[in-house]
């Protein structure tokens, strides 16, 4: 490989997830964006497709019994003379610590607004995430087919809430029955929406120029109203600047209907030109490592069971941070310090398995994984570092998790910190008891653990309920403060999945009590896994 093909491949990739409300329109985007990659002929088999491999999976039952969709895939497809890769965040809330670690592992990311109900509690909390690395953020204000809020109002709403400042591309010309395209004020074109288009890639209707007289011919007096309107919101609002797109600061906005498939080809256009190219990241070395190093490495940032049910094996994804990854090629399994060949890597194109020979920085590759492979690991050419900025998340919800038989402890323990270790829920043991204690953020994960537990591990087990309210993982520089706080605090405290010691409170009150009296001790919400 020569330096310049790989800057070649990097130049070429953007790697985007999408972070919405639900129901927002995130599969609908999806599955318009893949049309537009021409990955699939006829948009609208995302959602509705029944592939045979995951229909078995009694996991995968569950799921589709709850209507919701756990998995995470990761679609690779062409677009202009780019590739895209998108990683696809489970939408449901109780998943949300696999959909921040996703967030990880993209390097820009599509945000879809309800045009009729603007700014959603869960497009807050991703907003939050995606700030812990300022990552750039594209806007689709989506359902312009149906009555929404007035766009300006929406714009401000994103800027106030969110702290973004927006900067509009296209403008919405109309809405609901009377929707009829938009303005791209970028590049000064009329483009005309036509309805019931939805499933295919529609022919261009533009007409050049705003003060062109045929657009007065077209749209009759709502084309002065219109050029009005445009100049009230050049004057109102923001224009693109790439660098403060770059620096999380400012989003491109687009609007459309992602149902009409109407839009989403001029966020993918900006996506393609502005976006960044696959970005290095942090090490515990402190040195950064920069994508077109020649040197392989990677990181693990999801696990995800039975994929194939015939084979029960867990799959790693893996984000490639620098260098190029060959089929049979030998990498360095930091954390266990081995050598491993990797003869078997799969790629996911719309959730099918794949075999790849070769795949570049900012592709996901999926790891064949029999228990070695942790979330955060890091994978190199052979040298000793580890990427820093994979989160664990507190858990806000707890049970005591308790077998119907026994004498089967030890494979529940075992079982537990395998779940734990793929992300699936955390696990506290305190050091006073030997109780165990489920910790989850959605309280989906509890039955998907029975579940799992009785599928995987042959265990039954059962829950009680607990009084504890949070977990801090703590941590004190200071050895003998350190000591002394773990002797005093010791009812409180356990150990996690990964073996880090965590304060469980069983109250906001105490823990807040507890934080006062022991200042010398740090209290973190999040973990570095
Ligand atoms: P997700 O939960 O964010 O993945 O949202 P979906 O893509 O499943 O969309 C939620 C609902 O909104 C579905 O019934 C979609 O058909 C509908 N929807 C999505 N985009 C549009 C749109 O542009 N216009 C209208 N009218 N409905 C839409």
């Amino acid at each position: 490989m020569s330096k310049q093909s790989l800057i070649n491949e990097i130049n070429m990739r953007r790697t985007f997830a999408i972070i919405s409300h639900p129901d927002a329109g995130k599969t609908t985007i999806t599955e318009k964006v893949l049309l537009h990659g021409q990955k699939i002929q006829k948009a609208g088999t995302v959602k509705g497709k029944k592939s045979g491999q995951h229909a078995k999976s009694d996991w995968m039952e569950m799921e589709k019994e709850r209507g919701i969709s756990v998995t995470t895939s990761v679609m690779q497809f062409p677009y202009r003379d780019s590739l895209v890769n998108l990683l696809d965040t489970p939408g449901h809330e109780d998943f949300s610590e696999d959909t921040y670690r996703t967030l990880t592992a993209v390097d820009s990311c599509l945000m879809v607004i309800d045009a009729a109900k603007g700014v959603e509690e869960r497009t807050i909390k991703l907003m939050d995430v995606t700030r812990l690395r300022d990552t750039p953020i594209l806007t689709f204000v989506n359902k312009l087919d149906r009555d929404i809020r007035d766009p300006l109002e929406l714009l401000d709403e994103v800027e106030d809430v969110l702290k973004i400042m927006c900067a509009p591309i296209t403008w919405p010309i109309g809405q609901g029955k009377n929707f009829k395209g938009v303005y791209h004020i970028a590049r000064d074109e009329i483009i005309f929406y036509k309805s019931g288009q939805g499933h295919r890639i529609q022919e261009v209707d533009i007409i050049k120029g705003i003060d062109n007289p045929e657009l007065d011919k077209r749209i009759g007096g709502y084309a002065d109203e219109l050029r009005d309107e445009i100049n009230l919101v050049k004057g109102a609002s923001n224009e693109f600047d790439l660098e403060l797109f770059l620096a999380g600061e400012l989003t491109p906005v687009f609007f459309g209907t992602a149902l009409g498939n109407f839009g989403v080809d001029h966020m993918l256009d900006g996506l393609v030109e502005w976006a960044p190219t696959p970005m290095g990241r942090n090490t515990d070395k402190e040195e950064f490592v920069d994508a077109a190093n020649e040197k392989f490495s990677g990181f693990v940032f999801k696990i995800q069971a039975n994929m194939d049910p015939r084979h029960r094996d867990r799959v790693a994804f893996m984000r490639i941070v620098s260098g190029k990854y060959e089929q049979g090629m030998k990498m360095k399994h930091v954390r266990l310090g081995k050598e491993v060949r990797i003869a078997d890597a799969l790629t996911f194109v719309a959730g099918d398995r794949e075999h790849v020979d070769e795949a570049w920085p900012g592709d996901i590759i999926g790891l064949h994984n029999h228990g070695t492979i942790q979330i955060g690991d890091t994978f190199t050419w052979g040298d000793e570092f580890k990427f820093t900025g994979i989160p664990n998340f507190a858990p806000e919800l707890f049970r005591r998790i308790r077998l119907k038989d026994p004498l089967k402890q030890k494979q529940l323990l075992k079982g537990l910190v395998q779940l734990s270790e793929e992300g699936a829920v955390q696990v506290f043991r305190p050091l006073a008891s030997n109780d165990l204690i489920v910790g989850a953020v959605g309280m989906l994960q509890f039955d998907v653990v029975v579940h799992r537990l009785r599928a995987e591990y042959k265990v039954e087990a059962i829950y009680e309920n607990i009084q504890v309210a949070t977990a801090r993982w703590v941590y004190c520089d200071d050895a003998k403060k350190f000591e002394e706080f773990q002797r005093k605090a010791q009812h409180n405290l356990s150990i996690d999945g990964g073996n880090a010691l965590a304060y469980i409170a069983p109250t906001m009150a105490n823990l807040s009590l507890t934080q006062e009296r022991f200042p010398e001790i740090t209290f973190t919400h999040t973990k570095e896994v």
